[in-house]
């Protein structure tokens, strides 16, 4: 396995041949209008735009709070944006799942999780509503027939286990039900639809949207542009922007287009532009998140994501240089993509780091067998072709290897203060499967501010912007420096019930 030349990573990445983000995209910026004088083309209800987990949500509680019109637009030709490509993983506390496995959980403990990973700059309040809400999120998604795996996973930095993962491991096994059940309950959905601008009262209130019809991603623009307007309210719900390079390089410049992105390629942020271009408050904008379960092997969220997120809890991450591991695998996501980061060769250049989990463990996650057919992932059966093939000095990783079975063994981690919970009885021992690791760009941290009525405050007057709402990824603030993972589905979800619930009431 050769090196590769790197002091920033932009070079690595492009030296593997990974896929850059795929799109390049620069979003056509329209200037919002005064509504005076303008000619609708069509009145509606409610007008939620994006098709995520948060305007579907928003949708089906709209609906189900008496709304007879309410239409999802979404610009692409597909439905579900980042969620319905996302690894379906539901973080909640108090679950029929925690009493089951005898997990002790509550609204407070993780709360104080997200907050100790946000670094003192997350949105205590909002994390609250969220944390205090989101048993009845997943509840919308079980009684749209969503399912999930009988046992529950720990994630990195949740001091418990707490996140349901869907059968089929990714966030269609939550979009798909949600989108089927808007269906049933009657919500009008458009899809090639683009949302180009506000259209303005005189008081200031959103009262309709600019809709460019018949939207074709990135390609030359034949549709026409409909001014609808919206008798209740506009619910933002379009996701972030990890796959608009010049906006996040503009927030971090190392953060290029060979930088991998596991984002869906609508995820270009223009939505949360158009709201700043308003009055909206731009918050936490350069706090982008890297995934360190990602691999340098494959392009995008891949089979490695999810198969190194379930196998973290009870897996060994070495440094191929020193034999030695050098992170807690279950430490917040941002502790791990920097440490991650820091692994380097004699001259600087990067050394992806390896995470080394027993083949017998490792198997009881569907994606191992994956891994390993699509040469992602390799299985070893003595330590000594895993330290051949990775180059790796064999002493010191056979030391490690029986320092951590200690840990294993006492149920601490001497050297990382990892929770060892889940690592109980699941030493180290070949055969071994192994993965290689480095950080994708996953997660936008920033986004307008909202309150947890959902509403989106104008910066001019220090109110909130009448007939405007939104919610989900779109948003910015409440995870601080460093989000969770299994905390954005929660987050999404309910913050899209509490725009509806708000415009409900207005
Ligand atoms: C690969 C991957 C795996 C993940 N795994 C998890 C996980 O397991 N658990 C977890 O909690 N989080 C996870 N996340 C994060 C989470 O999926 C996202 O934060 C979440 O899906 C965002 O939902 P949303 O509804 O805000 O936006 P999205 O789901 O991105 O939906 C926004 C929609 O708006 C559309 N849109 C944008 N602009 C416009 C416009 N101008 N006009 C019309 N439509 C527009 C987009 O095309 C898109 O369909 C993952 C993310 C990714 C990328």
């Amino acid at each position: 396995m050769s090196n590769v030349d790197l002091l920033g990573r932009r070079k690595f990445i492009a030296g593997l041949g990974v896929a850059a983000g795929a799109a390049m995209v620069a979003p056509a910026m329209a200037v919002s209008e005064k509504a005076d004088g303008v000619k609708w083309d069509k009145e509606v209800e409610v007008v939620i735009i994006g098709s995520g987990f948060a305007g579907l949500a928003a949708a089906i509680e709209a609906t189900k709070l008496g709304a007879k019109d309410v239409h999802i637009f979404e610009k692409m030709s597909y439905f579900g944006g980042n969620s319905a490509i996302n690894g379906g993983l539901f973080a909640a506390p108090g679950t029929p799942m925690q009493k089951k496995e005898n997990v002790d959980d509550s609204v407070e403990r993780m709360v104080n999780d997200q907050l100790a990973s946000g670094r003192g700059i997350a949105d205590e309040g909002l994390l609250r509503h969220v944390a205090s809400h989101a048993l009845e999120a997943l509840q919308m998604t079980l009684d749209a027939g969503s399912e999930y795996h009988p046992y529950l996973q720990q994630l990195g930095g949740h001091s418990v286990a707490r996140t349901y993962q869907t059968t089929v491991s990714c966030g269609a096994g939550i979009t798909q039900p949600l989108y089927k059940e808007c269906k049933r309950i009657g919500v009008n959905t458009h899809n090639r639809s683009k949302f180009e601008g506000f259209l303005v009262g005189k008081d200031g209130k959103v009262v309709g949207v600019k809709m460019r019809t018949n939207y074709h991603f990135n390609e030359d623009q034949p549709g026409e542009v409909l001014n609808i307007r919206a008798k209740k309210g506009v619910i933002m719900a379009t996701g972030g922007f990890g796959q608009n390079v010049d906006l996040r390089m503009a927030q971090d410049p190392t953060l290029t287009a060979e930088v991998g992105c596991t984002n869906a390629p609508g995820a270009t942020g223009e939505g949360m532009f158009e709201m700043f271009r308003l009055g909206a408050i731009p918050v936490h904008l350069a706090h982008i998140q890297s995934g360190p379960w990602a691999s340098p092997d494959e392009g995008g969220f891949g089979y490695v994501s999810n198969y190194s997120i379930y196998n973290f809890p009870h897996s060994m991450a070495v440094n191929r240089l020193t034999g030695k591991r050098f992170m807690n695998e279950i430490a917040d996501r941002k502790t791990r993509a920097d440490a991650e980061l820091s692994c380097r060769n004699e001259k600087g250049e990067a050394l992806p780091p390896i995470l080394i989990t027993s083949y017998k463990d490792s198997k009881k996650h569907p994606n191992t067998k994956k891994v390993i057919k699509y040469n992602v992932g390799w299985k070893f059966d003595t330590i000594e072709e895993l330290a051949k093939h990775f180059d790796v000095p064999l002493k010191p990783l056979k030391a490690q290897i029986e320092e951590y079975n200690s840990y294993v063994k006492s149920g601490e981690d001497k050297q990382f203060g990892k929770n060892m919970t889940k690592a109980k009885d699941k030493y180290i021992e070949a055969p071994f499967t192994v993965v290689r690791l480095w950080p994708k760009v996953h997660y936008c941290q920033g986004g307008v501010q909202v309150n947890v009525k959902a509403e989106v405050k104008d910066s001019f007057t220090g109110k909130s912007i009448p007939g405007l709402y939104a919610a989900g990824e779109v948003c910015g603030g409440i995870h601080g420096v460093s989000r969770l993972g299994s905390c954005s589905i929660p987050e999404c979800m309910v913050m899209g019930m509490t725009a509806a619930r708000s415009i409900m009431k207005a």
